[in-house]
């Protein structure tokens, strides 16, 4: 069982007005651990994974993340970002840049890189993420596939030491799904800690080290991918399951 140290998140709850969309949650991280959170439309997914870094404000609870309280008001919210990197479902490269110029802006912009270093800090991310031989395309010239590669290489080029994913693959053709996931799974190779919401199972089951099911705002259920996939503990897990394989 994977626990707490890096990334702990105790009792959050946040509502949006009257609306309660996060109720209680906690799981917990360790360093290099992949959590896949998994649930249906709604389920708080996307606001859970925005409370971490402050896109979403938690109204209750505690995250900490190397021992620091994320949700402290004395919390730097610009170097919490700098240190979790994002990677969303629609890629937002900026079109007038090319991949090169998208990756390279973070560091040069707020991590105040010169230039070149900015550059070569960029393209040694893109060679990673197997874009080596497209520094100089703009994204309209790319697949959808690539562009999130590109997102993806934009986010590591900040060097975080957290990542989290929400439904990376989602927007992608079937066939461009693949080399998303390979990339992701060469992260997990690296050691990179990883926060996942995702509809890929075979993904889930390969490579996470806790799943969690949140249904509702809560979680219904959390454990190990053989677990929660072959014996899930809860109905509603078991429901969940059946509908999306
Ligand atoms: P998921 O990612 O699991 O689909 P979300 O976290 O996006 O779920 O949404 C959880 C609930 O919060 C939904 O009922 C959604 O309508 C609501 N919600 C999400 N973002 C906002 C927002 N910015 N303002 C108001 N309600 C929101
Ligand atoms: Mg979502």
């Amino acid at each position: 069982m994977t626990d707490d140290g890096f990334l702990r998140v105790s009792e959050v709850s946040k509502w949006y007005g009257d609306e309660q969309v996060l109720d209680e949650v906690s799981f917990g991280m360790d360093r290099g651990d992949v959590t896949v959170l998994i649930g249906p439309s709604g389920s708080g997914k996307s606001t859970m994974l925005r409370c971490v870094n402050r896109l979403a404000e938690a109204q209750e609870g505690s995250i900490t993340l190397d021992g620091e309280e994320v949700l402290s008001p004395d919390t730097d919210v610009d170097e919490l970002r700098r240190e979790v990197g994002m990677v969303f479902q629609s890629f937002n490269l900026f079109a007038h840049l090319t991949a090169v110029g998208n990756v390279a802006l973070g560091p040069r912009r707020v991590l105040g890189l010169s230039e070149d270093a900015a550059r070569d800090r960029a393209a040694d991310q893109l060679e990673r993420v197997g874009l080596a031989d497209q520094l100089d395309s703009y994204p309209a010239e790319l697949s959808g596939g690539q562009q999130q590669r590109v997102g993806i290489a934009r986010a590591l080029a900040m060097e975080p030491k957290l990542m989290l994913f929400d439904e990376p693959t989602s927007a992608l053709d079937p066939e461009l799904i693949g080399e998303v996931l390979e990339v992701m799974r060469g992260l997990v190779d690296d050691g990179m800690t990883m926060l996942v919401v995702t509809h890929e199972m075979s993904f889930a089951r390969a490579v996470a080290d806790e799943v969690v099911f949140l249904d509702d705002g809560r979680v219904v259920e959390r454990g190990p991918p053989e677990q929660l996939f072959e014996r899930p503990e809860r109905d509603r897990t078991a429901r969940f399951l059946d509908r999306i394989a």
